[in-house]
């Protein structure tokens, strides 16, 4: 069974064993996830992978549109060498970008660089994108092997980034996937220390994408963690097409804030804002078929966990609606514990209601 908690996705990001600085960033706002490698150096890299994000989240579409989401990539090209001519950053900072838009079992994809799209397709595992740089070139024309490039002393040269061609093409393409299947985004920093038959083992194995995230960055890190590593895993459609439906803005601001708190988390290093923003917040969900109170927000965002049970009633979600029963089986979010303590009145009197057994 899945994990009530579990909302289908989860990223995290490491400094690695060797870095100073994590130049890496992600972003996690369904129906649209990413993954960036900055490259500059003295914090420019960090700065280009951070605006690359946040440009994409501005310039995206709603839906998944392969056009408007390489129109976005192009923006977020455009922002990052006006960044550095206009003297954030420093000329010659870049950074990679890895894009998918999930609708249903459709991906959309854009990407530039050296990061990878990999997709646990009916078990086995394919990688969805083709590396923008030296060794992947080498590779191609049959000069080195897969393994050595791995190992390749010029390994980290890309020849396609963000933010130094005005007129760079992302490489732009629709994948199918099938229900069930794992997408996987991710930095060099876990391809280059993890070989695919380790990963594609984890993506099979782990009963969560969270569990995933961790387990592909423990064993980067364990490696020799040598780069920033950063991984992104979505489940495809385990819960009839979730990811690509519930549009609206109020879904979208509610992403774009998930993301805002995990950006702080993780950036800033304030995991307080993080959690008194949670606090004020509280959910209903199904837990083993009866109704149950939690403080916070559901899932975890950039490793954090952003709730705590207050109450487990004794209501059993068998006797509501249909509807209301599979809106608990995802989470129904409310302002405040007041306000889920109101609403668990409510189904307490409904569940009286259908049920000719007095109410506990
Ligand atoms: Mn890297």
């Amino acid at each position: 069974m899945t994990a009530a908690h579990d909302p289908g996705y989860a990223g995290d990001s490491n400094v690695g064993r060797v870095r100073s600085e994590n130049e890496d960033a992600f972003l996690i706002a369904p129906p649209l996830f990413a993954v960036a490698d900055g490259l500059g150096g003295h914090q420019a890299g960090e700065i280009a992978s951070s605006l690359a994000i946040d440009t994409l989240l501005e310039a995206a579409p709603r839906a998944a549109d392969l056009k408007a989401l390489g129109r976005a990539v192009r923006q977020a090209n455009a922002a990052v060498i006006d960044a550095a001519a206009t003297g954030r950053g420093r000329s010659g900072m870049g950074t990679t970008l890895t894009a998918v838009m999930v609708d249903g079992t459709r991906l959309v994809v854009a990407h530039v660089g050296d990061s990878r799209a990999y997709l646990l397709h009916l078990g086995t595992l394919e990688q969805l994108t083709d590396d923008h740089s030296l060794v992947a070139d080498l590779v191609r024309q049959g000069r080195i092997t897969a393994e050595e490039s791995r190992v390749h002393p010029n390994r980290s040269v890309i020849t396609r980034a963000l933010g130094s061609d005005p007129d760079m093409m992302a490489d732009t393409f629709e994948a199918q996937a099938a229900p069930g299947d794992r997408l996987l985004l991710a930095t060099d920093g876990l391809t280059s220390m993890v070989q695919d038959t380790e990963i594609a083992h984890v993506l099979a194995t782990s009963p969560t994408p969270d569990a995933a995230v961790d387990e592909l960055i423990d064993r980067a890190v364990a490696a020799g963690g040598q780069d920033n590593v950063t991984v992104v895993v979505v489940d495809i459609e385990r819960r009839g097409g979730r990811t690509s439906k519930g549009s609206g803005s109020a879904r979208s601001v509610w992403a774009r804030l998930l993301w805002l708190l995990a950006a702080l988390a993780v950036v800033g290093g304030a995991a307080w804002a993080a959690r008194s923003y949670a606090a004020s917040k509280a959910y209903l969900i199904d837990e083993g078929g009866y109704v149950a109170v939690y403080q916070g927000v559901p899932g975890t965002f950039a490793g954090l966990t952003l709730h705590e049970r207050s109450d487990l009633t004794t209501i059993p979600v068998s006797a509501l609606d249909p509807i209301t029963a599979a809106r608990l089986g995802q989470s129904i979010q409310v302002d405040g514990l007041d306000e889920a303590a109101a609403l668990v009145e409510t189904y307490r009197l409904r569940a009286a209601e259908t049920s000719s057994a007095p109410a506990p």
